[in-house]
């Protein structure tokens, strides 16, 4: 049973993530003193900016305060690794995240790995993936497959026993989501762009998730009746507009539910951030890292 549904078949990540909003907000105001998140953004890339207005937008609402730090597009990996060291050293920050992506010539992972995993409100830092895959209690689970495990519980869909089609398996965002539909009992298949016949995997799940970033890679041959649609890619199409990896309009009136983009899973992964912010602040928290 699907709770909130503004169509007969839409999963709305908006709608979900303002339900859940009052818990969240109650949860922050039990704490000492407002949490800070420190945004780190190398140069001026549209889709960012936007992305980090949601983030800023949404910490105001809930009572968070943030710290917006831009550095040049020219900005080294020393340099950019220093100024999270700094956000390390900060007490004032509880959680850092770094925009991203980053130019071209930064050594992602460097800069990610920088962050001390006390901080990773992404849950993205490698030290703090190990310590999820191995399911330690204080370790982090990375905001996009909180946010998809929220989605997904609120609207009533039961990962239990299902089978489950992952398109994507990068690791900051394919393998996360594996792993959590793993964590929650589900039969998890992952596809890439190596994957000989990707509709014959995508119709044979119960529920399809995917993270390719291919704008509407998945069409009405790779879906049948009844299952549940979670799109995860933000891309652009020919024209421009902003498109998932699902071919919406024709997608959604086969299956029985369908993430739009705009509008699905976004909107959760922001709401996951900041979950895993406060989770992260908790003062009882005892870190052994
Ligand atoms: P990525 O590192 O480029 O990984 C893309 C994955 O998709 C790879 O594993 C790739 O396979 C696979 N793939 C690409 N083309 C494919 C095809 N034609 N058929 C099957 N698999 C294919 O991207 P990412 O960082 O994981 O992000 C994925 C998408 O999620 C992006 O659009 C990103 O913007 C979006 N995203 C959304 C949110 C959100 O909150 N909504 C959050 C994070 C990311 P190989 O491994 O073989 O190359």
């Amino acid at each position: 049973m699907l709770n909130i549904m503004s169509n007969a078949n839409i999963i709305d990540g908006r709608k979900t993530r303002d339900a859940l909003l009052p818990e969240l907000t109650e949860k922050i105001k039990t704490l000492l003193k407002p949490p800070t998140l420190a945004i780190i953004q190398v140069g001026n890339r549209d889709d960012s900016n936007s992305f980090i207005k949601a983030k800023k937008s949404f910490a105001a609402k809930i009572g968070v305060l943030e710290r917006h730090i831009q550095l040049l597009e020219s900005v080294s990996t020393a340099e950019l690794v220093k100024v999270v060291q700094e956000c390390n050293a900060e007490q004032n920050i509880q959680g850092i995240i770094v925009q991203l992506p980053l130019p071209i010539g930064i050594d992602r992972d460097s800069v990610i790995d920088a962050i001390d995993p006390r901080k990773d409100a992404d849950g993205l830092t490698a030290k703090n993936v190990k310590a999820w895959l191995e399911g330690r209690g204080d370790a982090t689970m990375p905001a996009t497959a909180r946010g998809i495990k929220e989605l997904l519980a609120f609207n009533g869909i039961d990962l239990f026993g299902k089978k489950v089609t992952i398109i994507g398996r990068s690791m900051l965002v394919g393998k996360p989501i594996a792993m959590m539909c793993l964590n929650e009992n589900a039969t998890v298949t992952v596809c890439h762009s190596k994957s000989e016949n990707l509709a014959n995997e995508t119709k044979s799940a119960d529920i399809i998730i995917s993270a390719a970033g291919k704008s509407r890679l998945i069409g009405k041959d790779h879906v049948k009746a009844g299952q549940i649609v979670i799109d995860v890619g933000i891309s652009r199409d020919v024209e421009g507009k902003l498109t998932g990896d699902v071919d919406f309009d024709v997608v959604k009136d086969v299956v029985a539910a369908i993430s739009p983009v705009p509008g699905g899973v976004g909107p959760m992964t922001v709401l996951g951030l900041f979950q895993n912010l406060v989770d992260l602040y908790k003062p009882t928290t005892v870190f052994s890292w």
